[in-house]
């Protein structure tokens, strides 16, 4: 077979001596710069350093391969240039706080039993080498391995995907194998997104993009049912895969895994599709990439890691919401569709709409419908950014007072005409009593609490004037659209947020959307509906629960700290461990609370957890693994 055009296994020329990448390069994070600048949310603060204590003392080797510099030689790169690549990544994991080693490919079978090993950009390796890895792993060794590894022989002879596949049964995608986005109009390069229940999100619990710089192809690969990713290319809203300049069609979410964990024998592997230099040249997210290696070194190091679920008992969070705006009327048939459904919504509504004398019997009827929430999107519907303060608290404060007198409860949520807030905004909206905001588009996953202390929940999915307006879909190409972003947002724990409106997805035939929408809902009960104040509670409860593993021998002791003034029910672990370890014994210090252990899907369910107060799990593995 002849060997296909070896350019994406080239190096990233550090030197200058190409010109092309360095321009590339510049263009990236040029890209980079002016899509920071478009971005209108201030960007939370960047703390200029990033330390997580190590977990292991233990030296973390680096695997060097003279035929994978020998191949790189071979594309006019020098072979200190391969070397410095090594050590420039294993500086970075010097930066966290832990010791390195390098490791010639040929002494691999000296390596200590439950050693961690990096092989880093390593596309040609002997048929030998292969066997040691794969021996390593499979009698207790943890490896991590990226990109192109394998690829080639020592010779440079093509072999794709084959000992990837060894270890994970990951396949490289057929349809679109190697993808390039630099010249995406998705501002010239890829996002990928951790999930946020996974080992790698440890230290990423927002769920935050991470911008990853390339000079090369990366490999889309098949994710066999075994495997979840734990990290996928997204779009900017990720909402979507994105889309690859020589991918005629887009990237479908299968195809949109860029990172996994796994177990092969006694031993664990994380593999990612991107090289090393995405992890060192996005300089802006320097810490971010440090944290996500952290989680990658952490995972490798123990022999089980756990994880709250984001929304306490819900992998994947659903917030379906309308402007209640023009063509006031319509809100009606939203809300009676939630009724029929039993799907809770949440009605951000024009103030001075509501309290039109002909609105008022509508609005009376529909705060009988216990499946919708009352909250406020503004008093008259008019910008706000810019104008006087006096103003200002008339379109916040002033349309909760109004608000409030037709809702059960006092409102909590506020959704700001056209997506623009302020700081001036952010002070009255807290003073008067709102607790959550549901906002712009953003980098995120998770709702994160903002100044003063109010919940932003970032929007998904397409809303309906893209929709309607913008691309003119047909309704079922619509639904199917946003039963896909609805799939891909919830695949990574995120919360997708649709948003909709009076004069648009409530008007006339377009409401047969949402019907089909909810209909396809109710089919899967893995997705939940969550009204606002139910997801506003949810998170805030979660921000305040942490999770601590003890190991002794085989032995553990989970503490679970609720640090609420209240009782936490109903909460989920995910547990990340070798799957055939199974949990056998386990106690509780406390009487009243049931554990429930779910061996299969390596979850833990403890059915409350009192308020202030530390619940210790006490559990032992079966050691039943065989070698
Ligand atoms: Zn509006």
């Amino acid at each position: 077979m002849n060997t296909p055009q070896m350019t994406y296994i080239k190096p990233r020329d550090k030197y200058g001596a190409s010109l092309i990448f360095s321009i590339l390069g510049l263009f990236a994070l040029m890209m980079f710069i002016l899509f920071k600048l478009q971005n209108s949310e201030p960007a939370p603060s960047q703390h200029n350093s990033f330390i997580v204590p190590p977990v292991t003392h233990k030296p973390i080797y680096l695997m060097t391969s003279k035929p994978s510099a020998l191949l790189y030689a071979k594309s006019g790169h020098s072979l200190e240039e391969y070397t410095a690549k090594i050590k420039q990544f294993a500086k970075l994991i010097h930066s966290l706080g832990y010791t390195t080693q390098l490791i010639p490919s040929s002494k691999l079978s000296s390596l200590p039993k439950d050693a961690i090993l990096f092989i880093v950009d390593a596309p040609a390796m002997t048929q030998n080498t292969k066997n040691a890895i794969k021996s390593f792993v499979q009698n207790g060794g943890n490896l991590f391995f990226n990109f192109t590894a394998g690829y080639s022989d020592e010779h440079g002879n093509y072999l794709g995907s084959t000992f990837v596949h060894a270890l994970t049964g990951l396949s490289l995608n057929k349809r679109l194998g190697f993808v390039t986005f630099k010249d995406e109009k998705n501002n010239g390069s890829l996002f990928v997104t951790p999930k946020l229940l996974s080992p790698l999100s440890v230290y990423l619990p927002e769920g935050k993009n991470l911008f990853v710089v390339l000079y090369d192809k990366v490999p889309l690969y098949d994710t066999p049912s075994s495997l979840q990713p734990d990290m996928m290319a997204t779009s900017y809203s990720q909402a979507t895969p994105p889309v690859g300049t020589n991918a005629a069609k887009s990237i479908r979410q299968q195809e949109a895994g860029m990172a996994w964990h796994g177990y092969y024998g006694k031993g664990k592997w994380i593999y990612t599709a991107i090289p090393s230099y995405s992890f060192t040249d996005n300089q802006e997210q320097k810490n971010d990439f440090k944290k996500l290696l952290s989680g990658i070194i952490a995972y490798l190091a123990k022999p089980i890691t756990a994880k709250i679920y984001p929304f306490i008992d819900n992998k994947g969070a659903i917030f379906i919401s309308e402007d209640t705006e023009y063509k006031f009327t319509n809100f009606e048939r939203f809300a009676n569709l939630a009724q029929e459904y039993q799907f809770p919504v949440t009605a951000f509504i024009v103030a001075n709409l509501a309290q039109k004398p002909e609105h008022k019997e509508m609005m009376q009827r529909i705060a009988q419908n216990p499946y919708v929430e009352f909250a406020s999107h503004s008093t008259s519907h008019k910008q706000i950014v810019g104008k006087s303060e006096a103003y200002i608290i008339k379109e916040t404060a002033g349309s909760k007072k109004i608000l409030d007198r037709f809702a059960s409860s006092p409102i909590l949520g506020f959704r700001p005409p056209r997506e623009e807030l302020n700081d001036l905004m952010r002070k009255h909206l807290a003073q008067s009593g709102f607790a959550y905001i549901l906002g712009a588009t953003e980098q995120r996953l998770y709702p994160r609490f903002d100044k003063p202390n109010l919940l932003i929940i970032p929007r998904h999915g397409t809303d309906d004037f893209s929709y309607l307006v913008n691309l003119d879909w047909d309704q079922d190409q619509i639904v199917r659209q946003m039963i896909n972003e609805t799939n891909f947002v919830t695949s990574l724990n995120g919360i997708y947020t649709l948003s909709i409106h009076t004069h648009l997805f409530a008007y006339s035939t377009n409401i047969n959307i949402m019907k089909k929408y909810f209909h396809y809902l109710s089919q899967h009960p893995e997705f939940k509906v969550i009204g606002g104040k139910e997801l506003y509670q949810k998170v805030l409860l979660a921000k305040h629960l942490n999770e601590q593993l003890e190991q002794k021998g085989n032995r553990y002791i989970m503490s679970i700290t609720n640090n609420n003034n209240v009782a936490v029910n109903n909460l989920y672990i995910q547990l990340f461990k070798n799957p055939k370890t199974k949990i056998i014994k386990g106690s509780v210090n406390n009487k009243n609370i049931t554990v429930k252990v779910n061996n299969n899907q390596n979850t833990l369910f403890l059915n409350y957890v009192p308020a202030n107060t530390t619940v210790k799990i006490y559990f032992t593995l079966a050691n039943n693994i065989k070698g």
